[in-house]
């Protein structure tokens, strides 16, 4: 409801400006004023369903009104070049269609659904003022119109710092005199900062930021990632293309008897890669093997003969198809192996010990939040919110390192003020 009337303000108040004298043979401005004169967002919109249907189509209408009198004879040649028009332009086109009713009158009516031509959020304006933002969800509560921020940052283990470069070896040979600090001891330092839309899922990401480390001479031994990042596919590609272990929780067994806990989910099967067969529980071998594309992820799809299965005695634990017959999707041989290997690994508690490192980074960005209020975008814009995002990264490694050389303790994202001044006394 905001987005058209907002932005048609939006034009009316460059034109406002920019066409004074032509502005008002246009429209009725005493008129405009008193819907367009205040921000959309300094007053309530109506609660009435009937109410707001009528203010869309009064929007609408006054966007068309405004677009056909801009790019009309009359107007000045370079009133389209405003970039409030080309906004309200694209902003009518994705949110209204035009039509002739049955007595041959014009008619625009509001796009309500993606059935209406609405487009997909990753490509829908949702402000006249920065029309790079995009709306996203996370979870039932958390709904944001803006931008996603990800920050990788170095971490080490006991024996292992993960982000073992050239550049960091000599910064360590140059530290080393008089005494090497211990691994836990050293600061971890933000190494890359991505900004996207925020329709753009993390998984999205995972290959970029290694692409992005790996130019600058940064790509760990092990990344630890949030269970956002990560495919079977990106554990394999990563090993292979740039060498790194990924630590991150793998999605489960999707398969209905693996959700359900009960019943025979892929692990009870034997898959011979080779021979493109698979045996089942019962002894059986599967009677078809077809690898295929499924939405750009390769599959194979194993099937047993209906024969076979419809007598069996545990098909009841086996499979719920009409067709009396289980069939099985797995990934091709290395993607499945990894799979495995993965879902495997992280149920043991060493791996669960291992992957609690990752929740430093969780330090980080609360850092980032309370220090440079990273959530806030100062600018307009994905470029300029990047640029703000990495000023932002740049401060908490100044602060980190300033720390570090000056051996203070780190700090805690929450530390009252009253330890705040014990620490200052004790220093
Ligand atoms: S239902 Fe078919 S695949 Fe499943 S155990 Fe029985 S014979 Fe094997």
């Amino acid at each position: 409801m905001e987005l058209p009337g907002e932005s048609v303000r939006a034009l009316v108040e460059a034109l406002a400006v920019a066409a004074p004298g032509w502005l008002p043979t246009v429209i009725d401005v005493g008129d405009w004023a008193k819907r367009y004169g205040a921000r959309f967002n300094s007053w309530r919109l109506p609660t009435s369903q009937i109410k707001r249907k009528q203010l869309a189509d009064v929007y609408g209408t006054d966007a068309l009104t405004l677009l056909r009198a801009v790019y009309g004879p009359e107007a000045p040649g370079w009133l389209p070049e405003l970039p409030a028009v080309e906004v309200l332009r694209t902003v009518l086109v994705q949110n209204y269609h035009i039509c002739t009713d049955a007595r041959g009158r014009e008619v625009i009516t509001r796009r309500e659904t993606d059935t209406d031509g609405l487009p997909p959020g990753k490509l829908r304006i949702n402000s006249p003022y920065d029309t790079d933002t995009r709306w996203a969800a996370k979870g039932k509560d958390l709904a944001w119109n803006g931008y996603k921020v990800h920050l990788s940052e170095t971490c080490h283990t006991d024996d292992t710092d993960t982000t073992h470069t050239p550049e960091d070896a000599q910064a360590g040979q140059q530290r080393d005199t008089p005494a090497k600090p211990a691994p836990d001891e050293l600061p971890n330092l933000i190494t890359n900062v991505t900004t996207t839309d925020a329709t753009v899922p993390d998984v999205a990401m995972t290959d970029p930021i290694h692409q992005m480390l790996d130019r600058r001479h940064l790509l760990p031994g092990e990344h630890y990632l949030d269970s956002g990042y990560p495919s079977a596919d990106l554990i394999t590609s990563s090993q292979a293309d740039y060498g790194i272990t990924l630590v991150t929780p793998l999605q489960g067994d999707k398969s209905p008897q693996a959700k359900a806990g009960a019943g025979f989910d892929h692990t009870s099967f034997t898959i011979d890669f080779d021979r493109e067969q698979v045996i089942c529980p019962q002894g059986h071998t599967s009677s078809s093997w077809s690898p295929s594309t499924q939405r750009g992820v390769d599959t194979i799809t194993i099937k047993f003969p209906t024969a076979t299965c419809r007598p069996c005695p545990v098909r009841d634990q086996c499979t719920t198809s009409t067709r009396q017959r289980r069939q099985l999707t797995i990934r091709p041989h290395a993607v499945q192996q990894a799979l495995t290997t993965a879902r495997d690994q992280q149920s043991s508690t060493s791996w669960q010990t291992k992957y609690a490192l990752h929740a430093g980074v969780e330090g980080t960005i609360g850092q980032a939040v309370a220090v440079c209020d990273i959530r806030h975008a100062r600018y307009r814009g994905l470029r300029k919110v990047h640029l703000q995002h990495v000023f932002s990264a740049v401060a908490l490694n100044l602060i980190r390192l300033n720390a570090w050389w000056n051996a203070h303790p780190m700090d805690r994202t929450r530390t009252s003020h009253l330890s705040r001044l014990e620490l200052a006394l004790t220093a």
